[in-house]
């Protein structure tokens, strides 16, 4: 998608602060961080939101799920804790409409969400 800033990001045609990537997930430090960790991981493969996301990819789901755990050990914060968000829709709030998972950590969350 040559308008989607999450595929030129994951292309290097945009530049970020990548901590993973493998053949078919790339994950970089959010711009703005709402957290002392704050990463976003997305598939290379181009899906809007969730919503898009075909049964046929469901693995990919589940690899990014275990590549945001393994983040967050990298990152040190696994046994104190961290959150995982899935913004998907108008109501989510979510910004930019090729799926990512947020990882957050470093500091005590607060529930519910906002
Ligand atoms: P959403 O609201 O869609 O769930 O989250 C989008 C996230 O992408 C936001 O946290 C925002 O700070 C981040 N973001 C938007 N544009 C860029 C960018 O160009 N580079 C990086 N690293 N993060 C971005
Ligand atoms: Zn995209």
């Amino acid at each position: 998608m040559e308008d989607c800033i999450f595929c030129q990001i994951a292309a290097r045609k945009i530049p970020s602060k990548m901590v993973y990537e493998d053949d078919a997930l790339f994950a970089f430090e959010d711009i703005n961080p709402k957290a002392p960790v704050h990463i976003l991981l997305i598939p290379k493969a181009h899906h809007a939101s969730l919503n898009e996301v075909p049964d046929s990819e469901s693995g990919l789901l589940g690899r990014l799920l275990m590549a945001a755990r393994k983040i967050a050990g990298d990152k040190g914060i696994a046994a104190q804790g961290y959150r995982i968000v899935l913004n998907t829709a108008r109501d989510s709030g979510q910004d930019v409409f090729h799926i990512h998972f947020h990882l957050l950590g470093g500091r005590r969350m607060t529930w519910p969400p906002g």
